[in-house]
């Protein structure tokens, strides 16, 4: 009952042209035919027809009346309406016509019984087929009601994705727990001689944009056997058991084509904890859950089908889909480090033109956080501001003000700003720099501007580690917040007054002081205890607390502390340097832009 998907649209057609020749046929063809057989005339000549003797024979309906006349073909039927006319049947006896017989009349009865009766219930018929089968490719099953519910998954095959393992930089340990999946597809025997196992099901995890959807389509380039993918959200139908029949769909295709491999990414858009609904949870997605667990555990290991799937939220995935036997090999899928980024911005790199004065570990250094899907906006927007530029090459320049596009947004370049308020936020930003600048544990000044951006920002100082950071100290959390401080204790101290320019600076601070307290166990009051959980690492930390509200209300007193203690630590720092803050604001206001060899060059000067 399948029919092959290219037939549907040829089908669609005939259908289409079938029904325009019947609609031509009536609106032409016949009406010509009933006009020739059947002529109009009025009551009166009708009359005087029959007084003449010219009429044959008469039928008297209802609403009119038919005749033949005698002087004419008998093909053609004449009509006339009927006149309350009781002298009628008398005049017709009189003039010896014969007025009992039906005539036939109209088109051959054939002909209309086709046309009243067969015509439209065809057409019924067929626009009802019509319908249902695009309701039911609609829910995912193309042909009739019985393959209802067949699964879209696509079969990959190596040249269809284009990607290989050398378009994944930096997540080596990933590629490499991978590349061990694609190795025992090809050489299975190897691995049963030795009596091992392969993982039936692999989970990447990791934040948004670190490449888990490219790592998934490189594993399909390199492992030359059938890849199916699908979206998680692919399985969610409106009807409960439409999910699960896809499944069920797909793991009977996979099992056809094994070795192969099967990526569901998104998973958690089916595999949410069973518990963590409201009012009993939602039927379709449990039961497609359910026939995904019991596919699971139905196909032997040595089946050779393995299932990749790939998440950004592993909190929220039921327990059950976790245990062994399922998803149980976990490869993290983390954001890069700066070889990482390093490495992710020279792949992208190939594909664009670079001049030779770009330096990539450069930009890495300055990118800290970054994933690689930003990092591959960083190196396109470069290109982008060099055609706007008219340039044949990407310079250096260019991928360094993407890098603030992507942190700041654009310049505005229209922006009017008035000079008063142009001179608070250059002392603002020396503020911060100078106190990053004279505190041991802060990374060193790269860059400080005032031209303002279209994120709000009417000025930044961007500090760039040297290395990569991968602890925190509590020194280094404290010179952070009291580099956060600099800007407001700038405009305290030269203009006795304060600003609004601090909103974003306060808001940092405060989030750093906040884990201090709740979560790094850098306070005294609290030692070492478990204030905050994170509910979900990948998707930025929001995170809730686990205390009664006295507690809570300790924490805010500890946190005020921590925060009150940075900010007179900033203003002393640039109450001792007030000469050098006048210095380096007066020449920043000049330059609107100043790099960090600047910065430093007029600090360390006599
Ligand atoms: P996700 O982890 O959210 O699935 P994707 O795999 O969709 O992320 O990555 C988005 C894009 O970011 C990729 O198409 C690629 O251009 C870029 N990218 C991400 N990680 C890397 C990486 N490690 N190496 C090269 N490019 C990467
Ligand atoms: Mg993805
Ligand atoms: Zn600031």
């Amino acid at each position: 009952m399948k029919e092959p998907e290219p037939e549907k649209k040829p089908r669609i057609y005939s259908y289409l042209l079938i029904a325009l020749l019947v609609v031509l046929l009536n609106a032409f063809i016949f009406p010509s035919l009933n006009s020739r057989s059947e002529k109009e005339v009025d009551y009166g000549t009708f009359l005087s027809l029959v007084d003449k003797g010219k009429i044959e024979e008469v039928e008297i309906q209802d609403n009119y009346i038919a005749f033949i006349r005698k002087d004419k073909s008998k093909d053609t039927t004449y009509k006339t309406g009927v006149v309350d006319d009781p002298k009628l049947v008398d005049r017709l006896h009189e003039a010896n016509v014969k007025f009992t017989k039906v005539i036939p009349k109209e088109n051959s009865p054939i002909m209309s019984f086709i046309l009243t009766w067969v015509v439209p219930i065809l057409l019924f018929i067929w626009i009802g087929s019509f319908l249902t089968k695009r309701m039911t490719r609609g829910m995912g099953g193309p042909g009739n009601a019985l393959s209802f519910g067949k699964s879209n998954a696509k079969i990959y095959v190596e040249a269809v994705t284009g990607k290989s393992f050398t378009d994944v930089a930096g997540q080596e340990e990933a590629k490499e727990a991978l590349l061990e999946i694609v190795d025992y597809l090809h050489n299975s025997d190897k691995y049963k001689a030795v009596g091992a196992k392969i993982p039936k099901g692999v989970l990447l995890v990791g934040p948004p944009g670190t490449g888990k959807t490219l790592l998934a389509k490189a594993v399909a380039g390199e492992s030359k056997v059938p890849f199916f993918s699908i979206s998680g959200s692919e399985f969610v139908e409106m009807f409960v058991g439409m999910g699960a029949a896809r499944v069920r769909d797909l793991f009977k295709q996979a099992q056809e084509k094994a070795p192969c491999i099967v990526f569901i990414d998104e998973i958690d858009a089916i595999g949410k904890s069973r518990n963590s609904g409201v009012m009993g949870g939602n039927d379709e997605r449990e039961q497609t859950l359910n026939q995904l667990l019991s596919e699971m555990d139905g196909f032997d290991a040595d089946k050779s089908v393995v299932i990749l799937a790939a998440t950004n939220r592993p909190e929220t995935l039921d327990k059950a889909l976790l245990r062994p036997g399922r998803f149980d090999r976990r490869i993290p899928v983390e954001l890069p480090d700066l070889l990482g980024r390093e490495a992710i911005l020279a792949v992208h790199a190939k594909n664009v033109k670079l001049g030779d004065d770009v330096n990539l570990h450069a930009i890495a250094q300055t990118t800290p956080g970054a994933s690689g899907a930003d990092l591959a906006n960083i190196i396109n927007e470069g290109a982008l501001r060099a055609v706007r530029l008219g340039h044949q090459q990407i310079s250096h320049n260019d991928i360094e003000e993407s890098v603030e596009v992507v942190i700041a947004g654009y310049q505005r370049k229209n922006a009017v700003i008035p000079m008063k308020d142009k001179l608070k936020i250059a002392y603002h930003e020396i503020g911060h720099a100078l106190v990053a600048a004279k505190q041991s544990h802060s990374a060193p000044v790269h860059k400080i501007t005032i031209i303002p951006r279209t994120s709000g920002s009417l000025g930044y100082t961007m500090q760039v580690e040297q290395g990569e950071q991968v602890l925190m100290t509590k020194e280094q959390a404290l010179d952070k917040i009291t580099t956060f401080m600099g800007g407001r204790a700038a405009e305290e101290i030269i203009f006795q007054s304060v600003t609004s320019g601090a909103s974003n600076d306060i808001e940092q601070a405060t989030k750093i002081a906040r884990s201090m307290v709740t979560r790094f166990g850098m306070s005294q009051e609290f030692d070492m205890m478990a204030l905050e959980t994170v509910n979900n690492p990948y998707l930025g930390e929001d995170a809730s607390l686990l205390v009664s509200s006295e507690t809570a209300a300790k924490i805010d007193t500890e946190i005020l502390t921590i925060i009150k203690t940075c900010h007179q630590k900033a203003i002393q720092i640039l109450g001792e340097n007030k000469d050098k803050l006048h210095e380096l604001a007066k020449y920043l206001l000049e330059k609107e832009t100043i790099t960090g060899e600047e910065f430093m060059a007029i600090l360390t000067k006599e």
